[in-house]
């Protein structure tokens, strides 16, 4: 999942950088509001955690931007200020969720997960996918209820898919939402990543091939039998 963090203090700027990131989503960082609101109506995003007060545009004023833009991703808006008129304010402008500074940068990834979460139409903190379970708040996926081990951009690439299950995803789709700007792979790199994926499934009908079209997760896929040991 990609995230545009916009935030004009860059020493705050890259511990949300680091703390996303390790967190497995991948980060573009703008320091001021014109470069942000460009950024968010041209470029694909999963959500955005916006500053307020920021240079030559304020947050308020790029987030009604973005939505004019039509940009329906949600925005974790942050701010030194703590008056009720400033939340309302941005709640009005098509906030989706509030934090005040100082705050913990893990509960930063906490919501923004809970956002993600909702955004994808689950209650759950648990995505499901036959026997393939993705733990939103672990950031951790699980076959067959045993842990599986996945590189970071695999990960990745699955976490996505797993938010937008049952419909067809174009590569291109995909490697906007998974990588951070400038750094798309061509599209034989995410071929390879999603066989890899793929086999370390195990079940072909999971994740879908559709030829000419993209890949599809299938979370009403079946899990077979358990395979017997002799
Ligand atoms: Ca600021």
């Amino acid at each position: 999942m990609r995230i545009l963090v916009v935030e004009d203090d860059k020493t705050l700027a890259a511990q949300l950088r680091d703390a996303l990131e390790r967190a497995g989503f991948s980060v573009d960082v703008e320091h001021d509001g014109q470069a942000a609101a460009f950024a968010g109506s041209t470029e694909q995003y999963d959500a955005a955690v916006l500053d307020l007060g920021l240079p030559l545009l304020d947050g308020l004023s790029v987030l009604r931007e973005w939505r004019e833009a039509g940009q329906q991703w949600p925005v974790l808006i942050l701010t030194a200020r703590n008056r009720w008129s400033d939340k309302l304010a941005g709640f009005n402008a098509g906030a989706d969720d509030y934090l005040t500074k100082p705050f913990i940068l893990d509960e930063v990834v906490l919501r923004l997960r809970a956002m993600l979460r909702r955004v994808s139409g689950s209650a759950n903190t648990v995505l499901e996918a036959g026997p393939l379970e993705y733990d939103v708040t672990a950031g951790r996926f699980r076959l067959h209820g045993q842990p599986l081990t996945l590189t970071a951009q695999e990960h990745k690439i699955l976490a996505y898919m797993m938010h937008h299950p049952n419909r067809v995803l174009s590569r291109a789709e995909i490697s906007e939402h998974v990588y951070a700007r400038d750094l798309d792979p061509d599209s034989n790199t995410l071929d390879v990543l999603i066989g890899r994926i793929r086999r370390k499934l195990g079940q072909p009908q999971l994740l879908v091939t559709e030829r000419g079209q993209g890949f599809r997760m299938c979370s009403d896929a079946a899990a077979p039998p358990a395979r017997t040991t002799q």
